[in-house]
């Protein structure tokens, strides 16, 4: 289990596994233990040189292991969701992707959120799929994986 977290990455690399992350008050899934620390696990976003050493609790009880994300970030994803709608979009407006990632990265993204709202959306999204990405947000999907 994943829950995203307000914190400053910047805090997180200069502080290591010192950084003060927030303490679930009980197991968020069988809400009748208090978690445990259950280590780091370390993660790379786009920007930072270092990898991020992210806070992991676990339950006694029923042996849940919750792990902590900043807020900004899908799951899996390096790039900020700013990040990758703001280059989507960019892509869109002008046929080319703005330099700075790797193209082919930024079509697997593409290339999934043309899926995505093909499947959730439909067909009349195809022309506004920057509206559509915020729209399939809405909905609490992540609009560029490819395993929705
Ligand atoms: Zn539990």
């Amino acid at each position: 289990m994943i829950i995203t977290v307000s914190v400053k990455i910047k805090e997180i690399i200069e502080k290591g596994i010192d950084y003060p992350w927030p303490r679930p008050e009980i197991c968020l899934r069988c809400r009748v233990s208090k978690v445990w620390g259950h280590g780091h696990v370390s993660a790379w976003f786009d920007g930072f040189d270092e990898a991020l050493d992210l806070r992991r609790w676990r339950c006694p009880a029923c042996g849940c292991v919750i792990r902590m994300k900043p807020r900004g970030y899908f799951n899996n994803f390096q790039a900020s969701i700013e990040t990758i709608r703001s280059r989507i979009s960019h892509r869109l407006k002008t046929g080319r992707w703005p330099p700075g990632l790797l193209y082919t990265r930024q079509d697997h993204w593409l290339r999934a959120l043309i899926k995505n709202v093909h499947s959730y959306l439909g067909n009349q999204w195809k022309g506004r799929l920057t509206e559509a990405f915020d729209r399939l947000l809405e909905k609490g999907l992540i609009p560029v994986t490819r395993s929705i």
